[in-house]
């Protein structure tokens, strides 16, 4: 099923999310889920508390349905090394139609478990290892706002607060 995509200023997003230890059919049906949701809202990478799912799981596609082997699960992940930096623009689907340059390391090194719950360990540069980071930091509660300037976040809530009001958030 195709969940709805929970918005900022939702608090399920800025909680810790609660590390997985089941790892049965009902993971794997959710699993599914977040495959169908992500790609329904055009996104390359979900985390569960953005379907309000306060569980540490996150599925990644960056080639968006091209490459069936680049579809990624994350479970319990852990960013282990990092190398390098490079600004992106970068979004999120919990704050739709806003983006900004955010600064995350090049190379990144994630461990993590499967659908089954055995760990491994997966090395993505550029475009990857930004999805590691930003995916890995809302299983923290943590934006990708948190990474820029106090002035462009203000702004932007700002914005956000305007589109609430107007019941178009
Ligand atoms: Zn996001």
């Amino acid at each position: 099923m195709i969940y709805p995509i929970v918005k900022f200023s939702d608090p399920v997003l800025e909680t810790n999310a609660a590390p997985v230890t089941e790892f049965d059919a009902s993971l794997r049906q959710l699993l599914d889920d977040m495959f169908e949701s992500m790609y329904a809202a055009h996104g390359v990478g979900l985390a569960a508390p953005q379907i309000g799912v306060s569980r540490r799981i996150a599925v990644i596609d960056v080639t968006f349905k091209e490459d069936p082997k680049a579809k990624l699960v994350l479970i319990n992940p852990e960013i282990i090394h990092t190398e390098g930096r490079i600004s992106q623009n970068e979004g999120c689907l919990s704050i739709p139609e806003f983006r900004e340059n955010v600064t995350r390391p090049k190379k990144v090194t994630v461990r993590a478990q499967n659908a089954k719950g055995e760990f491994f360990e997966h090395t993505g540069e550029d475009l990857l290892a930004r999805a590691f980071c930003h995916e890995t930091d809302h299983l923290n509660g943590k934006l990708y706002i948190s990474h820029i300037s106090a002035l462009k976040r203000d702004l932007m809530k700002r914005k956000i607060r305007k589109l609430i009001k107007a019941g178009e958030w």
